[in-house]
């Protein structure tokens, strides 16, 4: 087949850990990768944030990726990207001329829209190109939890659920999003349900010499926003340090540029409150980290927590999983697929620092559980997570998209062109 992903602000050349650039990029990257291997021509078009970018790269892995001008060329937040999706969608539009491909996939609720845009364009010049859509985040979700701090573009209210609509599929990354999507209007009987995978070659377990007696270490990895819940593990710190227990470091790994923090406010709002509880002593800011060395950042850990308020997938839980390291996840989103409480991990309820206090303990006083836990998470990845499995999953929702644009054409050419 030949496709095409639109990922608007989240290009799979990009470094992670900042703000805007975490598990979308990562997914792209991989899934894109995925289907190259299974024999497919992908292109991914993003847009173009810096004007040094060359037009087209073809990345390791046969990964074409396109740089469409729209908008400034250098970076702008996510939520201020909507007035270039127009710009983005005549990029892609004019790049498909007289070859569109089998079918488009938007990742992002604005990505979908310029999906739907270019295969408007196409469809006027007597192509059908089916589109699948693959939310990522939704936007009812963010503004219950974030309310008004959410930044999001206020005609995503209308917009997003307009792209689920209309799209031909829409792959749910779990299955928590499915019942959000339906209650935003979308019929399930367009919904696949296809998880993000985890890069198996790159993570896996490796032997860290550890000092005997040495701290119990604990990690939370991610892009360095208030959602991810980081703050309630440093205030889990505390409870345990109250209860007596002060050999648990706790390493934040995210956000800034590689290797330092300064400058970034969440990581100096997190430094803060470690100090205002006492507790700085304990954790270690280790900034954005390359993903070559992501693993060993893992494994160096005794166990990864990852605490967000709300998630629509969480490749981080994976990765841990993929090291052989134990998750302590909130029972939310994503989360609640991938970590089997008691069996891969410790589920413990959102915005909960005493459950996560607790969890830790339970960690820290039973290693062997701690390592059943590791062991089992691994053989769960790599029955159910790997990228190779994925790629074929999308590759049946696809075929679903082609069927249905296929019924949709056959209908029109049998209303005179009218839809039903
Ligand atoms: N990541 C990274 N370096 C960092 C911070 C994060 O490579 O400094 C990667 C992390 O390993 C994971 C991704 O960014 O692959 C975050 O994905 P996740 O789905 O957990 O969160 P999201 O960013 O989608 O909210």
């Amino acid at each position: 087949m030949k496709i095409s992903m639109i990922s608007e602000h989240a290009s799979p050349l990009a470094a992670l850990g900042g703000v805007d650039a975490g598990g979308q990029n990562v997914h792209v990257a991989a899934l894109s990768t995925a289907l190259v291997r299974r024999g497919h021509e992908v292109t991914v078009y993003t847009r173009r944030d810096d004007d040094q970018l060359p037009a087209r790269v073809v990345t390791d892995g046969g990964v074409e990726v396109v740089h469409i001008d729209a908008g400034p060329p250098r970076s702008v937040p996510k939520d201020e990207l909507l007035p270039y999706m127009d710009a983005l969608a005549d990029g892609v539009a004019r790049d498909w001329a007289g070859a569109p491909p089998d079918l488009v996939h938007g990742h992002f609720w604005m990505s979908g829209l310029a999906a739907l845009n270019a295969a408007a364009q196409a469809a006027a010049s007597g192509y059908t190109v089916p589109v699948v859509q693959t939310f990522h985040a939704l936007g009812t979700v963010k503004r219950r939890h974030q309310g008004a701090e959410d930044t999001s573009p206020a005609a995503r209210a209308l917009l997003e659920p307009s792209v689920g609509c209309n799209a031909d599929r829409i792959i749910a990354t779990c299955t928590d999003e499915v019942f959000e999507l339906k209650a935003m209007g979308v019929s399930g009987s367009r919904v696949s349900v296809v998880p993000c995978g985890v890069d198996l070659d790159l993570f896996g377990p490796a032997e860290i010499s550890r000092e005997p007696g040495g701290p119990f270490r604990i990690a939370s990895v991610g892009r360095l926003v208030p959602r991810k819940g980081v703050e309630l593990v440093i205030r889990a710190l505390r409870i345990l340090k109250d209860q007596g227990i002060d050999d648990v470091e706790l390493a934040i790994v995210g956000g800034g540029a590689v290797g330092e923090v300064a400058g970034d406010p969440e990581a100096e709002r997190l430094l803060e409150l470690a100090r205002e509880l006492g507790v700085d002593g304990q954790v270690r800011l280790r900034g954005q980290v390359p993903r070559e060395r992501m693993p060993l950042e893992i494994c160096r850990a005794d166990a990864v927590v990852c605490a967000p308020w709300y998630e629509p997938f969480g490749i981080v839980p994976l990765e841990a999983m993929a090291c052989g390291v134990p998750v302590i996840a909130a029972a939310v989103g994503g989360l609640i697929d991938t970590v089997v409480d008691g069996r891969t991990g410790l589920h413990v309820p959102p915005r909960d620092p005493e459950a996560i206090a607790d969890a830790v303990l339970q960690l820290r006083n039973n290693p062997e559980m701690a390592q059943q836990l590791g062991r089992d998470g691994l053989v769960r990845v790599r029955g159910r997570y790997s990228w190779d499995r994925i790629a074929a999953d999308s590759e049946k929702a696809y075929q679903a998209a082609i069927a249905t644009a296929d019924t949709r054409r056959t209908s029109l050419q049998r209303t005179g062109g009218k839809a039903l």
